[in-house]
């Protein structure tokens, strides 16, 4: 019987240790980290794996997580293309990060998955170790004030349920349970965006190792488009932007998506390409929280805060947050005290922000004149690549440190040097 089958078939128990809500990669990983300390952990999903979720681009630094969570191995298994570093393209402006070329020592590979293999592959480890996941659940209510969180817990039939958990940690990601239940919703301090996006037949794409970086195209229609190929030999591809890039284009998303590769000569090689997975859009994805932790619960992954899909930070962000939050709740259960804000609300928020400035940067123009500069030294490009693949708590890094000085900083000399030449 395979892992997930026998999972599946759990039995929901009455009461836990941990009860991890969403078993995408911060429900998978914070699950292994918690059964590898001893602890009892039982995983409520309210899909039925595999499930469609975008978010196909890794950072090196997931596979420190990976690792660390002993998942390293499995997912290693499924074969996925190396993803080595990002090409950034601007009409015929290019510039290649390589994660070999990073001032952290870090891994200088990670992968580019198809989300739905993956998370399956992360979530049928952890079961095969014996960690019930409970497929087709799905949690509706939550009642903190008792001395142990109880929660609501609907089986596939709809027949509810309540079990008692010592600690709740929420994976729930764009689902948002515990915000929405507990009124823990913040908004985003981005604006909103769109995004619209497909898999693709037919990719042409460009022989050689090149498939093993992602394309980051500046569309000269405002958006910026991501082009993702698999080892399964479908491509992912996609493009965000505000309401204004939008309307230079088709409103249904398969008009949309096919106007966007015909205009921008860098989608070329999708031209002949058919949809593997009909384009849908997604829009208003930014999200924030009020706080990241309560009395007996935590939220990590997605459920905390996503900011943008550009950088493809929020894998790394949810592994890390799973990585942190896991290792919190393994000592309190051990009767330690934890200070939460210390140990994982702090960091969560210090990484996030390196993002957030990388984010709106991207956005201001001011990050696009760096990484197209003629004129950035070897130096700094490392120090700007570390933060590209996820490296964002090493402090030896003044683009960590300093973010947004050194950001806006760079910026402003680079576009002076390119006044005078
Ligand atoms: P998820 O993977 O969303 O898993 C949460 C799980 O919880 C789901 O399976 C859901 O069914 C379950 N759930 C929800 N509510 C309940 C409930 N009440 N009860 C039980 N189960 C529940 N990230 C990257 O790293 N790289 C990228 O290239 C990238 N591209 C992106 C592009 C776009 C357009 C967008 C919008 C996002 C992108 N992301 C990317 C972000 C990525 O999608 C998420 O950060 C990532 O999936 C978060 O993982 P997670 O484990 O927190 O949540």
């Amino acid at each position: 019987m395979n892992p997930n089958q026998e999972a599946s078939e759990s039995r929901l128990p009455a009461a836990c240790d941990v009860l991890i809500i969403g078993a995408g990669p911060a429900g998978a990983s914070a699950a292994a980290l918690i059964h590898q300390a001893g602890l009892d952990a039982v995983v409520i999903e309210r899909q039925r794996f595999p499930r469609f979720v975008i978010g196909e681009s890794l950072l090196p630094h997931c596979m420190d997580l990976l690792e660390e969570a002993d998942l390293l191995e499995a997912a290693s298994s499924r074969g996925y293309i190396i993803k080595r570093g990002a090409l950034f393209l601007r009409g015929a402006t290019r510039c290649d990060f390589s994660f070999t070329d990073q001032h952290t020592r870090g891994w200088d590979h990670t992968w580019q998955v198809p989300r739905a293999d993956f998370d399956k592959t992360l979530a049928d480890a952890v079961a095969a170790r014996g960690v019930p996941f409970l497929y087709g659940h799905e949690v509706k209510g939550i009642e903190l004030a008792r001395p142990r969180p109880t929660l609501t817990i609907a089986d596939p039939a709809g027949i509810e349920h309540q079990v008692t958990a010592r600690f709740v940690i929420d994976a729930s990601g764009y689902g948002r349970a515990l915000p929405r239940l507990l009124d823990l919703d913040e908004p985003s301090l981005l604006p909103p965006r769109q995004a619209v996006f497909a898999h693709v037949h037919g990719d042409l794409r460009p022989p050689g190792t090149d498939t093993q970086r992602i394309w980051i195209i500046v569309s000269k229609s405002g958006g910026w488009i991501w082009i993702i190929p698999f080892s399964n030999g479908l491509t992912s591809v996609g493009i965000v932007g505000d309401s204004a890039v939008f309307a230079n284009f088709p409103s249904a998303p398969d008009l949309c998506l096919r106007a966007v590769i015909d205009s921008e000569p860098n989608c070329e090689r999708l031209r002949g390409g058919t949809w593997a997975l009909e384009p849908r859009a997604l829009s208003g994805y930014s999200c924030a929280v009020k706080q990241f932790y309560g009395p007996n619960f935590c939220l990590v992954g997605n459920a905390t805060e996503f900011l943008d899909p550009v950088f493809s930070s929020g894998v790394t962000l949810a592994l890390e947050s799973a990585n942190r939050a896991s290792k919190c709740v393994i000592r309190q259960l051990a009767g330690e005290t934890v200070d939460w804000e210390a140990d994982y609300a702090g960091p969560m928020q210090r990484g996030t922000s390196v993002f957030r400035t990388f984010v709106t940067r991207w956005y201001s123009g001011a990050l696009p004149e760096i990484i197209f500069s003629t004129e950035m030294s070897d130096g700094i490009k490392n120090k700007i690549c570390s933060v590209l693949a996820g490296y964002v708590w090493d402090e030896t890094n003044p683009f960590v440190t300093n973010h947004a000085l050194k950001v806006d900083q760079l910026a402003r000399i680079l576009a002076s040097r390119a006044l005078v030449a």
